[in-house]
């Protein structure tokens, strides 16, 4: 029988707090993708969390979404990201695609059977991935389609890839397309992976469609509405999902650090803990007050999108920014409190404090972000 998301959310759990805490570190030191990991949340249903109930899926909305990815970042950021992108992918893909392509991947993707991934940024754009300077092109024979994308999570172990290109004939920066282009699509190429300071496990890497040919058919929405889709579906799933993926890792690591200072005791001060020092005291309750704002401001944008609240913008642009902030003060805090031990890599706290750099550096990074907000904030055009 079907699980419902209530279920799907309870599993999830389970499957964070065994499979997943218990594969974090090997997948990062040995840079693996987490196969098995991902082959166990598509047995699950997990995959097909945001997939809607009339294609197999749980139909599940962005606050469960946040959910199930913070629970997964505790247990491993890597398979966490992963799950991020297709996430993304699999919602553009029912808004968006035709009915012809939601028939042929959703239910797969509902089964667990296929993974699905973003592939925005471009070396030429870098952050301001919704620029991208590829341009798709339409000759007697249909659409051709040749672009370097870089850093693309699960680069060659997805099955599908969501790809944006200027429109052909673009009329500016912003005037684009999004396809789902499936990896078998000729010309496709997976380049040397990145060897990234955290989430070793993503298979980040750059990838290339060369002269690869594509059909009205694959386009997601009408011909150059791919601007208007980043914005009104990509950045909500993707940024909540990057603000719960670092709340993960900074719970996570918070979580170790203290563990940490009430185990380790002096003897010379007759085995009292390190939790009973004021400074660890502090540096603990700092942590604790940076997650409990960057939990309370990602509940109540997850609340202001399901209601449709006109500011919501903001808080889309702001919640990413404000947990990645979180998420480093709290890793580096834990750093601290980790001692040698820590530094000497036992326990995983510098993992976490390593994956915990992703998300200021994920565009739109934190500066840009910030730069969007305070134009919003003062009335100025964002672009
Ligand atoms: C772990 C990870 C996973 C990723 N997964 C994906 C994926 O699945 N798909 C995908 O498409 N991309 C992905 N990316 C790429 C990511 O979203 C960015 O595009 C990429 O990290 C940008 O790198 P860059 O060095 O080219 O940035 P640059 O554009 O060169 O920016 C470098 C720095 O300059 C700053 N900067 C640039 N413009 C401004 C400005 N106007 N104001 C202030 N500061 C500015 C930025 O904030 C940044 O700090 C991933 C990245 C990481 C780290």
């Amino acid at each position: 029988m079907k699980k419902s998301v209530q279920d799907l959310l309870v599993v999830n759990d389970k499957l964070a707090k065994e499979l997943l805490a218990g594969s974090a570190d090997e997948v990062d030191r040995a840079r693996r993708f987490p196969r098995q990991n991902i082959q166990e949340l598509g047995r699950s249903g997990l995959l097909g969390l945001m997939v809607p109930l009339e294609y197999g899926g749980a139909g599940a909305g962005i606050a469960e979404m946040a959910q199930a990815l913070e629970r997964m970042a505790q247990g491993c950021p890597s398979t966490a990201m992963v799950t991020l992108m297709h996430y993304c992918g699999t919602a553009v893909i029912a808004v968006k695609g035709s009915v012809m392509l939601k028939d042929s991947v959703l239910p797969a993707v509902a089964h667990g059977e296929h993974l699905t991934t973003l592939a925005f940024s471009e070396a030429g754009s870098g952050g301001h991935f919704y620029m991208p300077v590829s341009e798709v092109r339409r000759n007697g024979h249909g659409l051709r389609l040749t672009a370097r994308k870089t850093f693309v999570t699960s680069a060659g172990e997805a099955d599908s890839y969501v790809v944006s290109t200027r429109r052909a004939g673009a009329s500016g920066p912003t005037d684009l397309d999004l396809y789902l282009v499936p990896k078998a699509t000729k010309g496709f190429e997976v380049e040397k992976p990145f060897e990234g300071l955290g989430l070793a496990g993503n298979a980040s890497a750059p990838m290339k469609l060369e002269n690869a040919g594509l059909e009205d058919g694959q386009r997601l929405g009408s011909e150059g509405s791919g601007f208007q889709t980043m914005m009104e579906v990509v950045l909500p799933h993707f940024q909540v999902g990057v603000a719960a993926v670092s709340l993960g890792i900074a719970t996570a690591a918070f979580q170790a650090a203290s563990e940490h200072v009430k185990a380790r005791k002096y003897e010379h001060a007759g085995g009292a803990a390190l939790a009973a020092i004021p400074r660890v005291q502090f540096l603990a309750a700092e942590m604790a007050l940076e997650l409990r704002s960057a939990r309370a401001y990602l509940n109540e944008t997850v609340r202001r999108i399901a209601a449709g609240d006109p500011e919501t913008m903001l808080d889309v642009l702001g919640v990413k920014a404000r947990a990645a902030e979180a998420a480093l003060a709290v890793a580096s805090r834990a750093m601290t409190l980790g001692g040698g031990a820590a530094f000497g890599r036992r326990g995983g706290l510098e993992r976490m404090f390593r994956d915990a750099q992703a998300a200021s550096v994920m565009a739109p990074t934190t500066d840009v972000l910030k730069e969007f907000l305070g134009k919003a904030c003062l009335g100025v055009p964002l672009f």
